[in-house]
């Protein structure tokens, strides 16, 4: 757990703001744990699908004019 200078007291991670801010006096006094690799693999994955598939559609349309 983080400890807060200004307010000499230890935070509970899950208290923290999203930068990591005292819930307190917003002091950054920790890190929120980062998201887990497997959650960034998946949003990358589907970022590049959904790229692929706009790219198709628009092939689709393109050929079909
Ligand atoms: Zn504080």
């Amino acid at each position: 757990m983080p400890w807060c200078e200004s307010c000499s007291k230890l935070q509970e991670d899950s208290d923290l703001g999203s930068g990591g801010e005292c819930p307190e006096c917003g002091e950054v006094i920790g890190q929120r744990r980062k998201v887990p690799w497997h959650f960034q693999a998946m949003i990358g994955v589907t970022a590049i699908y959904l790229v692929y598939r706009l790219v198709q559609g628009i092939l689709w349309i393109s050929h079909h004019l």
